[in-house]
């Protein structure tokens, strides 16, 4: 691994690159030790250099949308993050159907399918993160998922630097999980299908499930959303409430008053408050209901 050498070929591409730089400003739990490098690239030829340059110099990268589904080590990450929020692929096939860069936030897309008076996309406003980071979760809300509204997923091959397509039926998504999960595919954008409708109903929507949010979700407090997936026939908050683990405290992390599906930082948590905060949840919840609650945030170490 030769990142000082990796460092001096991204800039050389015009990158402009960071070193050391905090995670916790780029999550929206505020936790995590230094990325070794980061990076912003703003184009495809951009990002496929850079996964070049690490192929080369033998340093690990890792793709970062909104950072609002992760939990960053407080050691850092020993590999260049490439942050998608300025990425724009201008050469996207042109379609009759709403297209969306991965680094566009959900809201934004939301916003811009309103104006455009195309229906179906208004489960996901509010959601925090990006179009790629939505479509990696198969991200949902009030009984909607990007799945439902996608057509194509466009991508980058990391290990041919080419682009493709793949059709919904091929990215296999279920219950918060891609195929991306696995596949190593950068998204680079999203094609949707959507339905015509009125801009003022759908904005309507769009705040009603907003409003929703407000009232039921701590979003005065850094978190990741739910914390834990929705075990079969049983809700994950309902459970953990049930076992009494409301202001349950380890450190800095604790179990929501308002939500108790949310894990909160409520100030200087760190990553391990968090994953102790999790297995003393998870072990509670085991021991007292049977359910076995797996993680939704996504760990990197
Ligand atoms: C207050 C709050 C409320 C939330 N509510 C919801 C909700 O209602 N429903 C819901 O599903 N989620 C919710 N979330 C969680 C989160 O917003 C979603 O999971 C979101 O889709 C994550 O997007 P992101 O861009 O932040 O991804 P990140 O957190 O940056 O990354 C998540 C994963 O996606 C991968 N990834 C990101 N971009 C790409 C890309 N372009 N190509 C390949 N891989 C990529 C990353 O490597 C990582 O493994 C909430 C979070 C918060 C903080």
């Amino acid at each position: 691994m030769d990142f000082n050498r990796l460092f001096n070929t991204l800039n050389g591409e015009g990158l402009k690159v960071l070193q050391h730089e905090p995670m916790s400003r780029h999550t929206s739990f505020q936790i995590g030790g230094p990325a070794r490098l980061l990076a912003r690239p703003t184009s495809i030829k951009q990002l496929a250099a850079a996964i070049e340059a690490c192929r080369q110099t033998d340093c690990p990268y890792r793709v970062v949308g909104r950072g609002t589904n992760l939990l960053v080590d407080d050691a850092g990450i020993e590999a260049l993050v490439l942050l998608t929020s300025d990425l724009v692929w201008e050469d996207y096939p042109h379609h009759e159907e709403l297209w969306a860069s991965a680094g566009e936030s959900l809201s934004s897309l939301c916003n811009r399918a309103k104006a455009a008076g195309l229906s179906g996309l208004e489960f996901a406003y509010g959601i925090p993160g990006s179009v790629g980071g939505g479509v990696y979760m198969n991200a949902g809300a009030y009984g909607g998922e990007l799945k439902d509204v996608l057509t194509a997923v466009y991508t980058l091959d990391p290990h041919t630097g080419g682009t493709g397509v793949m059709s919904v039926t091929a990215a296999d998504f279920g219950y918060r999980r891609s195929l991306f999960m696995e596949n190593e595919q950068i998204i680079l954008g999203v094609r949707f299908t959507l339905m015509s409708g009125d801009p003022a109903e759908i904005g309507a929507r769009m705040e009603d499930y907003m409003a929703r949010r407000r009232n039921k979700q701590p979003l005065d407090l850094p978190s990741a959303g739910s914390i834990f997936k929705r075990p079969k026939g049983a809700y994950a908050a309902a459970l953990i409430d049930g076992c009494g683990l409301k202001g349950l405290r380890i450190g800095g992390a604790a179990v929501s008053e308002k939500h108790a599906g949310f894990i909160v930082n409520v100030g200087g948590a760190t990553c391990a408050d968090v994953l102790a905060l999790m297995e003393a949840v998870r072990r509670t919840v085991r021991e007292q209901t049977g359910y076995e609650l797996e993680p939704e945030v996504r760990v990197f170490r």
